[in-house]
């Protein structure tokens, strides 16, 4: 009963347990799953959607 569930981060694409979850801000149809790293990094992301690049 340890099992976090896992999503592939939407910047990096690892898999991360410690990650936050948002609707993409210019469709708002995909959700973004972005990992700590990449948060604290301000890595861009690319919506799978409407291929929107934001922070
Ligand atoms: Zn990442
Ligand atoms: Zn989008």
């Amino acid at each position: 009963m340890t099992e976090s569930p896992k999503h592939q981060c939407s910047s990096c694409g690892r898999l991360t347990v410690e990650y936050s979850k948002f609707k993409c801000p210019k469709c708002k149809e995909s959700s973004i799953y972005r990992c700590y790293t990449c948060r604290e990094k301000h890595v861009p992301y690319t919506c799978t959607v409407c291929s929107y690049e934001g922070p």
